[in-house]
């Protein structure tokens, strides 16, 4: 993305400030550490002086002036605890403020209302930019028929992962509509959409917690039987050895699952949320070969009767898909079936010439 040099000296300069931020707290705790001490050991001398001086001129007894002397000591160690509680509570009031940061950044969600008449996917006229200096997508519409299995095609960088956030409504057009049903997706709220439509990327997150605390994300109010289905759907026959089962603890310093099952339990997650819309986006591109067969076995039975949108990579998905829909510069430059295409002899059938290695198109 040319964004290199700009990323490096981001980094410099963060390096910098991290560096300055140290030394001025090194300094500022040179300086609190000695007046803290400083400030214990006052009260006892002027102690020590004020009653010198009242004894010397017979006005309390030795005895008073040491008893109040070691008083003022024993003062020391409250105070000290209290110092050590303000130190705590300013920790406190700076987590709750990024805490409070946090729900600021949520914008306001949509309060619905209006419920998709039908599961019908439709971009139309679809912009979209990053910084705002030129449209990465240009002018797309597509629709996607319920049930279609579609593959976005394209080379790299031609904004087919951007039209697949897009398409799943993770991120909104800069202008045109996305529609589900009829209804925009920025007007269905998070929840609403996320039943529905789901981005499946290379990214999958195994949370501190229970096995079941994982899945349960994905639908609160499912007992055990559910959670089990929807494991043993995506072949995650591993449960059953589990020492907890369900109950096991994953995590770092807990059971730890490899690549394969920790993608092997977001796919379980989808099938509990049981979207009618899946858009996959490099779902396994990640994966060493044995493993990823066995996520893509994993995923084909997830896909069943579902309309899968799949960001193809590799053209052998596109090969099987219902429709391709090739993208090129931020514009659908062709759609059809793969026969269709390699027929038409456009951009699709040099990719896939390209891909095969030769001149055989079929
Ligand atoms: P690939 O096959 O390499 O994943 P792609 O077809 O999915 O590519 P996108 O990732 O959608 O393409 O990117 C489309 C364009 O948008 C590219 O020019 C890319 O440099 C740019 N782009 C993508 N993400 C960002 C971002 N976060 N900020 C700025 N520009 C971006």
């Amino acid at each position: 993305m040319r964004l290199q040099r700009r990323r490096v000296d981001s980094g410099n300069r963060r390096i910098v400030d991290g560096y300055d931020t140290q030394l001025r707290t090194l300094f500022l705790r040179n300086v609190l550490y000695p007046v803290i001490d400083f400030a214990h050991s006052l009260p006892v001398a002027v102690m020590l002086f004020l009653g010198g001086l009242c004894y010397v001129h017979g006005i309390v007894t030795l005895g008073a002036v040491v008893a109040a002397t070691l008083y003022m000591r024993q003062l020391v160690e409250p105070l000290d605890i209290a110092l050590q509680w303000m130190e705590q509570l300013q920790q406190s009031g700076a987590s709750l403020a990024r805490l409070e940061g946090i729900g600021q950044v949520a914008t306001a969600e949509p309060t619905g209302g209006t419920e998709p008449a039908d599961d019908r996917l439709v971009a139309t006229a679809v912009h979209y930019t990053y910084c705002g200096r030129h449209d990465v997508l240009l002018d797309v519409d597509l629709a996607v028929r319920p049930g279609e299995r579609l593959a976005i095609v394209g080379p790299s960088g031609a904004g087919k992962s951007t039209l697949g956030r897009l398409l799943a409504g993770t991120d909104a057009p800069r202008s045109g509509t996305v529609t589900l049903g009829g209804v925009a997706l920025d007007a269905l709220p998070a929840g609403e959409l996320r039943r529905r439509v789901v981005l499946v990327t290379q990214e999958h997150h195994v949370l501190l917690g229970s096995l079941r605390d994982n899945l349960a994300i994905a639908a609160p109010t499912a007992d055990d039987d559910a959670l089990l289905d929807a494991l043993d759907a995506v072949e995650a026959h591993w449960v059953r050895e589990l020492p907890a089962g369900l109950d096991t603890e994953l995590g770092v310093h807990a059971h730890v699952l490899d690549a394969a099952a920790a993608q092997q339990l977001a796919l379980a997650r989808v099938v509990l949320v049981d979207p009618h819309t899946l858009i996959l986006d490099e779902a396994t591109a990640m994966l060493d070969p044995t493993t990823a067969r066995q996520a893509e076995r994993s995923l084909a039975a997830v896909l069943h009767g579902r309309t899968v949108i799949a960001i193809a990579h590799r053209l052998q998905t596109a090969q099987d898909a219902d429709r391709i829909a090739v993208i090129d510069g931020g514009r659908i430059t062709e759609a059809g079936s793969h026969r269709e295409l390699v027929a038409a002899g456009g951009g699709y059938a040099d990719l896939w010439r390209t891909w095969h290695g030769g001149p055989d198109l079929t």
